[in-house]
């Protein structure tokens, strides 16, 4: 069959093992094609309806008696997370957003290595983490040292040994590249980094949901990341900090708020922090946010990471998303900007056009939403769980119909 026929989306959509999630979304305009699951997810019906529930039912009703359950709720959807990023029960708090778990995290890790006075970053870092970083190394007057990253391929292993001596504390990685999706190698890095004493942060926005993550395996210290991207927790659900169970006490979270203190209602004198990663947690918790991300993180984990990661992979690859690109837009002046090897890249795919931004415009205008990331790229999220093969295939035929304009 001709893989840029629509009957060939229409079958792949028919012989996928998780059609049947995009139905537990709302849908309400079907001619929408969205492309941009990757910055925000589409809402689960479940979602709405525990947003009702906790409004109407919940906060209504039970006023502040509700805290006597909701109180819990950062460590239990951690615990709902964390087999979705290979971390152990006990290893995750859902809560803040993941830039103040970003600075939290970095924070304690230069506590935690004093005698050193340099901080690593990739050069094309997601934005908050490199202001993150920046900030960090200003008020505590460290040296930053950059990672160049190949803008396509990501990072290579090597470029950790370059930078990793007696004087690194600390580095700050997405395992995936928000703009290639080129997927770092978590473990090797992590193993790099600790041969030299440096301790590794990792930022799981654009892998969590998309593609396996073994933190346990990988041997990771520390992780933060987003719910509202694959995850489908809604916009501005709280984002999770992650740090190995082995570190809980030993490191000290750089901010002693109350919900951190063992007894937390005796409204003691002194701080005196709970154990384990309950000791991570600040203040008090968004808890409609936190009742939608919960929603979210159940779906993908019913649907499974491996059967997620096997649609992404048909998604992008050669048999879909890329062959598309190859037949009908490579010829109209476009590029890939995400690594061909389905095993090196994450659930988006970055194309390459001079006119990037402007065609993103005029895709938005026909009811394609997608990303525009700057200098030239139009961004394609695949979210495995409500993008349907024939609306990557209609997104395609408008852009290519706008080339031909
Ligand atoms: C989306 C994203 C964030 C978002 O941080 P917020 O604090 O939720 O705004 C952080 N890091 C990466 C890599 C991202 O892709």
């Amino acid at each position: 069959m001709d893989l840029t026929d629509l009957e060939h989306a229409r079958a792949l959509d028919r012989a996928d093992p998780l059609g049947e999630f995009r139905m537990r979304f709302t849908i309400p305009d079907p001619e929408v094609v969205y492309l941009d699951g990757n910055s925000l997810g589409r809402p689960p019906r479940a979602a709405l309806e525990a947003l009702r529930r906790v409004t109407s039912e919940e906060w209504a009703t039970e006023l502040i008696r509700g805290w006597g359950h909701w109180l819990d709720a950062p460590l239990r959807v951690g615990d709902l997370l964390a087999p979705l990023i290979g971390a152990r029960s006990g290893e995750v708090v859902v809560t803040d957003s993941t830039t103040v778990n970003l600075f939290r995290a970095a924070s304690a890790a230069l506590d935690a290595r004093p005698e050193r006075h340099a901080i690593a970053i990739a050069t094309e870092e997601f934005p908050t983490a490199r202001y993150v970083v920046e900030g960090l190394a200003a008020a505590r007057g460290l040296e930053i040292r950059w990672l160049p990253e190949h803008p396509i391929e990501g990072l290579a292993v090597a470029e950790i040994d370059r930078v990793a001596d007696e004087d690194l504390a600390l580095i700050v990685l997405s395992q995936v590249n928000y703009r290639s999706a080129a997927i770092a190698d978590l473990a090797a890095i992590t193993a790099r980094a600790r041969e030299a004493g440096a301790l590794v942060l990792w930022d799981l926005a654009h892998s969590a949901g998309a593609i396996p993550i073994d933190l346990t395996a990988g041997s990771a210290d520390l992780a933060v990341g987003c719910t509202y991207k694959y995850l489908n927790g809604g916009p501005g659900a709280p984002g999770y900090l992650y740090v190995r169970r082995e570190l809980q006490d030993e490191f000290r979270p750089p901010i002693q708020g109350w919900f951190a203190q063992a007894e937390q209602f005796e409204m003691g004198p002194r701080f005196e922090r709970a154990a384990g990663i309950a000791g991570w947690l600040v203040g008090t918790p968004g808890m409609l946010g936190l009742a939608a991300a919960e929603v979210g993180i159940a779906l993908s984990a019913e649907a499974g990471i491996d059967r997620i990661r096997i649609k992404g992979m048909i998604d992008g690859q050669r048999f879909h998303a890329i062959s598309l690109l190859d037949a009908w837009l490579a010829p109209r002046g476009c590029t890939l900007g995400s690594p061909r090897d389905p095993g090196r890249r994450a659930n988006h795919v970055a194309i390459v056009h001079p006119d990037a931004r402007r065609l993103t415009a005029e895709l938005m205008a026909r009811s394609v939403i997608a990303d525009f990331r700057a200098p030239n790229s139009i961004r394609i999220g695949l979210s495995p769980l409500s993008t349907s093969f024939e609306e990557v295939h209609r997104g395609l035929a408008s852009l290519r119909e706008l080339l031909d304009a």
